[in-house]
């Protein structure tokens, strides 16, 4: 059964990511932009979670979309394990409404000015909210752990790409390019976890759903 599912994300990044997973398996599923159904509506992030903010989003996406379609969000950010998880939901405005990647880089060093390598502990969250017909619901994680390095290196990528070096490699996601990042990344695990439930997905959503 072939399922519609429309991305509720302006950022064309991410949607080219997720486009080119979900292409390259064949799977009987086809991936809109929110664009055509007049763009994504604006979402105040204003939920306590990664969770409760992509569901926000989906659900916005899912009033606009033909009845029989899905709709996919995300919601992402660096949790810091000596700064009780922030900037967590607030990443992306972690330095004020004025934010840059640029002013977040800059506050989190100066807010870990101190600690050492053993307690500079983070990890990048992502979580996808699948919502469906019916009122279906599913929710994907991923996450990849790591830690704060002393100082920003690299280039590419964006975010607090420059400060966070994944475990097992002794380059920071800014210098490891977006290929490595792509493998190991929050995003990546997390659309993985969508695979996998698509894949298993062979009869269709609503089909899996009466025997779950
Ligand atoms: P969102 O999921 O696009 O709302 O991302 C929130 C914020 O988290 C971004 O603006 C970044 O500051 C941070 N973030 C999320 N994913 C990444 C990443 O892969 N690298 C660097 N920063 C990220």
């Amino acid at each position: 059964m072939l399922m519609n599912i429309y991305l509720a994300s302006g950022n064309a990044n991410k949607a080219k990511e997720i486009g080119l997973l979900l292409a390259a398996k064949a799977l009987e599923v086809t991936l809109e932009s929110a664009a055509l159904v007049g763009g994504m509506p604006f979402v105040e992030e204003d939920k306590d979670s990664f969770e409760g903010n992509a569901r926000k989003k989906a659900e916005a996406l899912l009033e606009l979309i033909p009845e029989d379609s899905w709709a996919l969000a995300d919601d992402s950010g660096l949790c810091v394990e000596c700064l009780h998880g922030a900037p967590g939901v607030k990443s992306a405005r972690f330095s004020g409404e004025n934010a840059t990647d640029e002013t977040n880089n800059e506050k989190l060093l100066t807010l870990m000015h101190g600690n050492s390598p053993e307690t500079r502990r983070a990890a990048f969250k992502c979580v996808l909210v699948l919502l469906g017909p019916g009122g279906q619901e599913h929710v994907f994680m991923g996450e990849c752990q790591g830690s704060i390095t002393l100082e920003k290196k690299g280039s590419s990528g964006f975010g607090y790409d420059p400060l966070f070096q994944p475990d097992g490699y002794s380059r920071t996601f800014a210098q490891l390019g977006l290929e490595v990042k792509n493998r190991i990344s929050h995003r990546s695990n997390a659309l993985r976890e969508l695979l996998q439930w698509l894949r298993a997905d062979a009869r269709g959503p609503k089909e899996k759903n009466s025997f779950m």
